[in-house]
């Protein structure tokens, strides 16, 4: 059944997300037309890996099953029980939530929205690497697309994000934007001229969909540093920043002053749907931040976007 444990360079490691759920909630409609929807588009063998609490558990086998039903295709999954996951985050929880939770509380809810920085210490040792992804997905193109872009990271990244598609960074950096020039928080644009690391305005990033370079992260003494207390601080104070989106907080501000350690890249690998910046003030300028230019291949239906799928 499972021919590519012989091959863990390849292996094409898929993490979701799927808690709290009851049978009639929307995430258990979108979960299943998700896996239907990788293994439909994919061209490579997938390994999906899936936190779940008792009572989801349940309902993620009921829909798995459907999946393989209609496809007649095999799907090779493994279960990790949230608690478990959770126990082994608490360090970076108590770190993160003072910061970039909008109700900071150490309960899992909170927790689990800091996973793809702790997901190093549950994934396997064997695992090299992995794509963590929402639930609310819908891949127009082969997912191998995706998993193609470790190929290109620089030596030094340990995650490849896709931009964050609204002025939500521009927002929380409004204080610090009023005494200092920075092209952090302005929007993207092809035209404009190279001169530092984020040289055509940087919007910051969003985590529905994140490639993790495991082997490199498990070996790097300065993302320890990076989220210890004492960085965290500095850079929140730094920028004055308070944020409430969890992980993509936390890795926007990295993209500030370690942009190193992340690989950008582009908006077609996680292009988002949420306009509820457009009708909050930003009217004016949303779809400079909204607009992508690339080849779609992953839509993220987020804000509980209805995704259009043709
Ligand atoms: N999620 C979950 N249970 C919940 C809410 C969220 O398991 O009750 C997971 C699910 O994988 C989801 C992800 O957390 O895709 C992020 O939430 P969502 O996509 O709704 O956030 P958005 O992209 O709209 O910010
Ligand atoms: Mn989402």
């Amino acid at each position: 059944l499972d021919s590519t444990t012989k091959h863990p360079n390849n292996d094409h490691n898929i993490w979701l997300i799927f808690t709290k759920v009851s049978n009639n909630s929307p995430l258990s409609l979108k979960f299943k037309n998700l896996v239907y929807n990788i293994l439909n588009v994919s061209s490579v063998p997938l390994k999906f890996h899936i936190i779940v609490d008792e009572k989801s558990k349940n309902i993620a086998k009921n829909q798995l099953s459907e999946v393989v039903y209609r496809l007649n295709k095999s799907l090779v999954f493994t279960f990790y029980n949230v608690q478990d996951c959770v126990s082994k985050l608490n360090d970076i929880v108590n770190v993160m939530t003072p910061f970039f939770s909008s109700r900071p509380g150490t309960y899992y809810s909170d927790a689990i929205f800091y996973l793809s920085l702790g997901l190093y210490r549950i994934a396997p040792l064997s695992q090299k690497r992995a794509v963590l992804l929402d639930c609310d997905l819908f891949f127009k193109k082969d997912i191998a697309l995706l998993f193609n872009e470790f190929d290109s990271f620089k030596s030094t990244a340990l995650y490849g994000l896709a931009p964050e598609l609204t002025p939500v960074y521009r927002h929380i950096l409004h204080m610090y934007k009023l005494k200092h020039s920075t092209s952090f928080g302005e929007y993207y644009h092809e035209n404009k001229i190279s001169e530092n690391q984020h040289p055509k305005g940087f919007q910051g990033y969003n985590s529905g969909v994140v490639l993790i370079d495991f082997e490199k992260q498990r070996k790097s003494k300065e993302f320890l540093y990076v989220i210890s207390k004492e960085n965290v601080k500095n850079m929140t104070e730094k920028y004055k920043f308070r944020g409430h989106l969890g992980d993509q907080d936390f890795f926007t501000l990295v993209g500030y002053e370690y942009p190193h350690l992340i690989q950008t890249i582009n908006c077609g690998f996680n292009k988002q749907l949420c306009t509820w910046w457009r009708d909050h003030g930003y009217s004016d300028i949303f779809d400079n931040y909204f607009r992508c230019n690339h080849s779609i291949v992953v839509l993220h239906g987020n804000c509980n976007t209805r995704i259009p799928k043709d």
